[in-house]
C-alpha cells in the first residue's frame, strides 16, 4: 500500500508511522528524518539544509523531490511505502504523481493549540530519531531513548519561534493539499487528538486493516 501521511507538525505522523510500518510491512520514508540524517552526517546536502531546518522553513522543491524519487526507487519501496512529511507543497504533489501513484492520503486532523502543546514538550533521540514527550510519552529513563539508549534532545526546530514558523508554513503551503487530495477522492481523515494507541486504532479502521 502506498500512503501519504498529511498533517501539521506535531500531529503524530512520525509516531503513527512507526506503528503502521509493522502492520503494513512497508518502509517509512520521512523527508524530515532524511534531512536530519544528512545534517548529522555533515554531508553536502546536510550543510546546505541545516539553517533552513533550524528556521522552520521548507527546503526547496527540487532538492526534496529528487531525494524522494531516489528513495522510492529503492527495492524495499516497490511494494509500498508510507510518505511522512512529503509532499508538503502542491508542486511536490504534482511531481510525485509523475513517478508514483499513491493509494491513500491520511489526513491527521488536529487543532493548533494541541500542536503547540505537543511540540513544546517533544524530545528526540540523537541516535535513532525516536520521539518522546515530557507529558504524553515519557521515556522509561529520563533523558534517554527506550529503543537504543541514545541521548534525548530538543530539536532546534521544536523551539518556540521555529514552531510558530512551521505552523504558518503548514497553513500556507501544505494545508492546500487537503483539498487537492480530497478532490481526487484519496483523502481519509483521522482524528489526531487522542493518544497514539487510539489514533493507530482509528487509522486501522479507516483503512480497513
Ligand atoms: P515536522 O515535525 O514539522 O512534521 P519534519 O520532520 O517532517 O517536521 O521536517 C522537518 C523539516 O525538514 C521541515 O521543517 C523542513 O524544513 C524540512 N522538510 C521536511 N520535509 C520537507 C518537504 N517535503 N519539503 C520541504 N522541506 C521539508
Ligand atoms: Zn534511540
Amino acid at each position: 500500500m502506498k500512503l501519504i501521511f498529511l498533517g501539521p507538525p506535531g500531529a503524530g505522523k512520525g509516531t503513527l508511522a512507526a506503528g503502521a510500518v509493522d502492520i503494513l510491512k512497508v518502509p517509512h520514508v520521512s523527508t524530515g528524518n532524511i534531512f536530519r540524517g544528512a545534517i548529522a552526517a555533515r554531508s553536502e546536502l546536510g550543510l546546505r539544509v541545516k539553517s533552513i531546518l533550524d528556521s522552520g522553513k521548507l527546503v526547496d522543491d527540487e532538492t526534496t523531490v529528487a531525494l524522494v524519487r531516489e528513495r522510492l526507487a529503492g527495492d524495499d519501496a516497490s511494494g509500498g511505502y508510507i510518505l511522512d512529511g512529503f509532499p508538503r507543497t502542491i508542486p511536490q504533489a504534482e511531481a510525485l504523481a509523475g513517478f508514483s501513484a499513491v493509494d491513500r492520503v491520511v489526513n491527521f486532523d488536529i487543532p493548533d493549540e494541541a500542536v503547540l502543546e505537543r511540540l513544546g514538550g517533544r524530545r528526540t533521540c540523537k541516535n535513532c530519531g525516536a520521539l518522546f514527550h515530557v507529558l504524553f510519552g515519557k521515556p522509561r529513563r529520563e533523558g534517554f531513548c527506550d529503543s537504543c539508549g541514545g541521548e534525548l534532545f530538543i530539536r532546534d526546530d521544536d523551539r518556540e519561534e521555529a514552531v510558530a514558523e512551521r505552523l504558518e508554513v503548514y497553513r500556507k503551503q501544505t494545508a492546500p493539499l487537503i483539498g487537492y487530495y480530497r478532490k481526487k477522492g484519496l483523502l481519509l481523515d483521522v482524528d489526531a487528538r487522542p493518544g497514539a494507541e487510539i489514533v493507530l486504532e482509528n487509522f486501522r479502521k479507516v483503512l480497513g486493516i
